[in-house]
């Protein structure tokens, strides 16, 4: 027995059979025995998983005859109707197309919507691709904020990367590179704002002195007020920044 899980997010049960007499795989669709996988002794499980979900087209396009095989995916989280960036102020509307396609597409419309388009009946590959658009949404507009407060500043840095850490939201190297966690720029701007100026500090004091705080105060007088508020926020992300 194996589970495949369909573009449109149902879950088929089909069957696998060994044959001695088989020399290829092959696979059949009936109204009476539902999706029946019949392979040669000696094929391992990748390859067979491999094998069936380069049928998936085929599969979809028979589907009718299978109908009652089929369950909807249960226990599924709900995915996000919309994605909004404070440090933005830009606000998606995310739109969920079902193709034949194995992968997901993610484009953005010229009304502002996020239209995810593909295998989207996969909510676990949905998740995937929507940390990994906003990964690359984060990387361009904190490296923005973050250029524009080293100028403000005058203190400089060598690099910044920006990374999905589970438990802390940056970092900053001795060499003066600057690690972001990109879902800042799901939080407030100030809170943003003070967590560049914080790593920045890094680079002249590589410690939480009394000079380092000194430092941050000078740019961000509010500092501690907004440090208490961020510990602890990360547990109010939404569901699907959670995982790599
Ligand atoms: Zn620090």
């Amino acid at each position: 027995m194996g589970r495949l899980t369909l573009v449109d997010g149902r879950v088929l049960d089909y069957q696998v059979r060994q044959s001695a007499r088989a020399k290829y795989m092959r696979m059949n669709l009936s109204a009476d025995k539902g999706l029946v996988v019949t392979q040669p002794v000696g094929v391992g499980e990748q390859q067979l998983r491999d094998w069936i979900h380069g049928k998936l087209d085929w599969i979809t396009d028979n589907l009718p005859k299978v109908e009652r095989y089929t369950a909807p995916l249960m226990d599924a989280p709900a995915l996000p109707e919309y994605l909004e960036f404070p440090v933005t102020g830009e606000r998606f509307r995310l739109v969920y197309t079902p193709t034949s396609r194995h992968n997901i597409a993610a484009d953005i419309g010229d009304d502002g919507t996020l239209t995810l388009s593909g295998a989207v009946g996969n909510p676990e590959h949905c998740r995937y691709v929507l940390r990994e658009w906003t990964k690359n949404y984060a990387r361009y507009h904190l490296g923005q904020m973050l250029q524009q407060l080293a100028t403000q500043t005058g203190l400089g840095y060598v690099s910044y990367s920006v990374k999905g850490q589970e438990t802390r939201w940056g970092s900053c190297s001795t060499r003066g590179n600057i690690n972001l966690n990109y879902k800042l720029v799901l939080l407030p701007v100030e809170w943003v704002r003070y967590t560049l100026i914080h790593e920045l500090c890094h680079t002249v004091e590589m410690n939480h002195s009394t000079r380092f705080w000194a430092l941050v105060a000078k740019f961000a007088p509010d500092y501690k007020a907004i440090h208490a508020q961020m510990k602890g926020a990360m547990q109010y992300l939404p569901d699907w920044t959670k995982g790599g």
